[in-house]
């Protein structure tokens, strides 16, 4: 408490469950305050009672309750001062709002508004102020390659894009905009020279083989090389692959193991009822089989060492995979697989020349599942933004030493 204000009173509500501390503040008669605009000293004009929720003592809610004047001065008119312990518009103090902060950057909203006693509902409104805050101070003027990647609020709908900085390893987030496609990278763009970086410098955006993310990207950054992550390619195969299984278990009963042995690597951890369907799986006839040893043929592709051999392997491959596929229509999202990573083989074949490592969109889907779980009890779009921002963005301090 700093001069003019200072402690008058204080008083234990036992009657109220859990008690209430209530401390008055107030400030020296005829003290002078500052104009919020100018600054300037000014006398009170009128004064009005405002209380602020502080942090608990011990186990007591603890307010404040305070005579704000407004000033009147002369160029400004009349206005209501700041007090120095609370945010301007709040109704908690700033201590109060900093022990908040820290806790949600360790857990779940919901739990962090049951130990601090306040609604959910509050305490989102706390915590987009401040991580809205700490964005806007976002400086992207050194970013020069970006990934990006979309991912579902909640299951099958509400869509949000994730632009991350492929130089950094920790905290990689840049952006989070609702939506999915050509949309969000022109927002991108927007947000990047807002933030005084420069869209000519971008030169390299790795991402999926949407065709609307890539001829945005094209048109967005005139110099930038667009990158497929491998991670993409494995993911439209072990698509494709789960497709086949689930129209061909319609026709031919098939191990239940083999529901989750498909979808996981084949050297991979697996159980040994999924080893076991897996051997069956290679020895037998079946569709599901020809669309998983495409599958499996891809790790050959990846493990070249070159963008000459990795260029061979992948021709070798759809040549290949051509002869393995059975005519048969229910083979058709393997084909229509082939036919994206023909489309996109330059972009594919980038990866060997970047100088990004490939792993960084992968390592997302992490990041998107602890956010929806901090999130939970309260998600939508904006809110499911700000966890992601607040979890993976270099934010830095969010709330200013007091
Ligand atoms: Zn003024």
């Amino acid at each position: 408490m700093t001069p003019p204000w200072r402690l008058v009173g204080q008083r234990l509500d036992t009657d109220k469950q859990p008690h209430e501390l209530h401390l008055e503040v107030a400030a020296e008669r005829g003290s002078l305050f500052p104009c919020p605009t100018c600054g300037k000293s000014c006398k009170a004009h009128d004064f009005a009672e405002f209380t602020w929720r502080h942090m608990n003592f011990f186990q007591h809610h603890c307010y404040i309750t305070a005579k704000v004047p407004r000033t009147d001065c002369g160029e400004h008119g009349v206005l209501r001062i700041n007090v120095p312990w609370a945010r301007d518009g709040s109704r908690f103090t700033l201590l109060f709002e900093q022990a908040a902060m820290m806790l949600v950057r360790e857990m779940p909203v919901l739990a962090a508004a049951r130990i601090i006693e306040i609604t959910d509902k509050r305490l989102w409104r706390i915590v987009e102020h401040y991580v809205g805050r700490a964005v806007e101070r976002l400086d992207l003027s050194r970013v020069t390659a970006v990934g990006l990647d979309e991912t579902a609020a909640k299951r099958g709908h509400s869509y949000v894009t994730v632009f991350i900085d492929l130089d950094r390893a920790n905290k990689p987030v840049l952006f989070v905009t609702p939506g999915r496609g050509k949309e969000t990278v022109a927002r991108f763009r927007a947000f990047l020279v807002e933030h005084g970086g420069k869209p000519g410098r971008i030169a390299e955006v790795v991402c999926d083989m949407s065709g609307a993310f890539i001829a945005a990207v094209g048109e967005t950054f005139e110099n930038a090389a667009v990158t497929v992550d491998w991670f993409h390619v494995v993911q439209l195969f072990t698509k494709a692959v789960d497709e086949v299984r689930r129209a061909e278990a319609k026709q031919n009963k098939l191990p239940k193991a083999l529901r989750w042995a498909v979808l996981k690597r084949a050297d991979g951890r697996l159980t040994d009822a999924q080893v076991t369907a897996l051997a069956e799986l290679e020895a037998s006839d079946l569709f599901t089989a020809i669309a998983w040893r495409i599958k499996e043929k891809l790790r050959w592709i990846r493990q070249a060492n070159s963008v000459q051999a990795a260029r061979w392997r992948l021709t070798n491959f759809q040549r290949h995979a051509a002869e393995l596929l059975d005519p048969d229509p229910i083979l058709d999202p393997v084909r229509k697989a082939l036919a994206t990573v023909q489309t996109h083989s330059k972009r594919i074949l980038q990866r060997w020349t970047s100088s990004h490592s490939n792993a960084r969109l992968e390592g997302l889907n992490g990041l998107f599942q602890a956010a929806r779980a901090r999130a939970r009890g309260y998600r939508n779009i904006a809110t499911f933004a700000t966890i992601i921002y607040l979890i993976a963005a270099p934010l830095g301090d969010l709330v200013e030493s007091i």
